[in-house]
């Protein structure tokens, strides 16, 4: 039976109600852009590399922090000491990292092999078996820098993680749990099986080497400064019958990335001068110097704005959207979520008020005021939206940037898309989420 519906009750909306035709259609192509630079960008270095050529081809200036980190600062009306509308996303998304000596043959397979250490929250049964490609740099001998991505083209090799077929796991994989099941040091890259004649021993090893150093230059100490990355190699598909979704490897964070950059590229003469940020090394806490921890990028494009402002002020008065992605309710899977609360795929983007675990520890917790404040912004645009959180109480959770920012003084948000199988080497958006973020971003640069 249905609940009969009170005029002062609260009910979700679907994008698609919300949402005219022809905003249907905008959705559509707005995806379109962002399929391509999906497709483009692979690794945090890519992004920040795309990020700045699409910024200059609109004659804005990209700040660049250690090629992988950036901002783009549009000025406002209003004084600076009023604060700043900051929206930061991340530009690194989890993968499996080569380590710094990686190279070894194993004989008995006959296969060459790259080791690695994995970055991120993977679930590592999802990373064996399919294709993968290699991105990244090599910072050589005489320090001349070689740069990869090998695998993105049709005519391209690509590479794979080997695991065991069905018939022989029974003991050693199918009864452990699904954790246990791959281990992290068993997610090497299968990388060729040519022998080198000319080689008494290490006719495998050699054989690579050779190749490598024929291709590239290299040689194997080259490897030890080099940052190499295997990332699954699939291009951007719509999925569906009726195409409204996208999968794509890397959405989270790139989604929140690319609708934040088009949101700034397309706001002009806004009142409150915006920073436009985008971080690394979210996925592994944002420890490091390119990350959301690490304050002092902020504070010197504070100062490049104004070098007479007064830091803390500016900070204070500042007001935050931390731009990542909401997990959305999974089929079959609806026990982990509590479903008043969760987000769905296509009810537009998810707003969380705190994040964090188990008694909202960890959390960003944004006060009343603010919450209000983008709601309201986002009811008189007419954007569908959705509150959200990771998971019932003490089922797990998460954190995003928002807790760095909000021990600045800022008043900070969570506002991103639902995306189904995050994390996955293949992450689900709905294309209406996707332009209701933008249309939020821009929203908020402009008020
Ligand atoms: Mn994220
Ligand atoms: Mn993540």
């Amino acid at each position: 039976m249905d609940e009969e519906k009170s005029e002062f009750g609260y009910t979700k909306k679907s994008a698609w109600e919300c949402f005219s035709d022809e905003q249907i259609q905008e959705a559509y192509s707005f995806c379109e852009g962002y399929k391509d630079f999906l497709g483009k960008v692979k690794t945090e270095r890519e992004a920040i590399d795309v990020i700045s050529k699409i910024t200059e081809h609109h004659n804005r200036k990209t700040y660049v922090n250690k090629h992988a980190s950036a901002a783009i600062i549009t000025k406002g009306l209003k004084p600076l000491s009023e604060g700043l509308r900051i929206i930061i996303s991340h530009v690194d998304s989890p993968r499996l990292d080569l380590k710094q000596i990686p190279l070894f043959e194993d004989s008995e397979s006959n296969l060459a092999m790259f080791q690695t250490h994995y970055y991120g929250g993977i679930k590592k049964f999802q990373w064996v078996t399919i294709p993968l490609s290699i991105h990244g740099v090599v910072i050589k001998k005489d320090g001349s820098k070689v740069t990869f991505s090998l695998g993105e083209d049709i005519n391209d090799p690509v590479f794979f993680v080997p695991d065991l077929l069905p018939h022989l796991s029974h003991k050693i994989q199918d009864n452990k749990k699904l954790k246990d099941a791959i281990q992290g040091e068993y997610l090497d890259l299968a990388i060729g099986t040519k022998l080198d004649k000319n080689s008494e021993k290490n006719k495998l090893k050699n054989a690579i080497l050779n190749k490598l150093h024929e291709e590239y230059g290299l040689i194997e100490e080259d490897f030890i400064s080099a940052e190499l990355e295997i990332v699954p190699s699939f291009k951007p598909r719509d999925v569906g019958f009726d195409r409204s979704m996208i999968g794509a490897y890397g959405q989270d964070d790139r989604v929140c990335a690319y609708t934040s950059l088009k949101a700034v590229l397309d706001v002009e003469n806004p009142n409150y001068t915006s920073i436009v940020l985008f971080v690394d090394k979210e996925e592994i806490g944002s420890e490091g110097n390119t990350s959301a921890q690490s304050a002092t990028f902020l504070r010197s494009l504070i100062t490049e704005i104004d070098p007479n402002v007064d830091i803390d002020k500016v900070m204070l008065n500042s007001k935050v959207i931390s731009a990542d992605v909401d997990a959305a309710i999974t089929p079959n899977y609806t026990e982990v979520f509590e479903l008043k609360n969760a987000s769905a795929i296509g009810k537009g983007i998810s707003m969380s008020k705190y994040t964090g675990h188990g008694g909202k520890y960890s959390a960003n917790d944004a006060s009343a005021e603010y919450v209000g404040e983008i709601r309201r912004m986002l009811n008189d645009h007419q954007i569908p939206w959705q509150t959200g959180e990771l998971g019932k109480v003490d089922n797990g959770g998460g954190g995003t940037v928002a807790k760095y920012f909000s021990r600045l003084g800022m008043s900070v948000i969570d506002v991103g898309p639902p995306v189904l199988c995050m994390h996955a080497p293949f992450e689900i958006t709905s294309k209406l989420d996707v332009y209701a973020c933008y249309l939020t971003y821009k929203a908020f640069l402009t008020q």
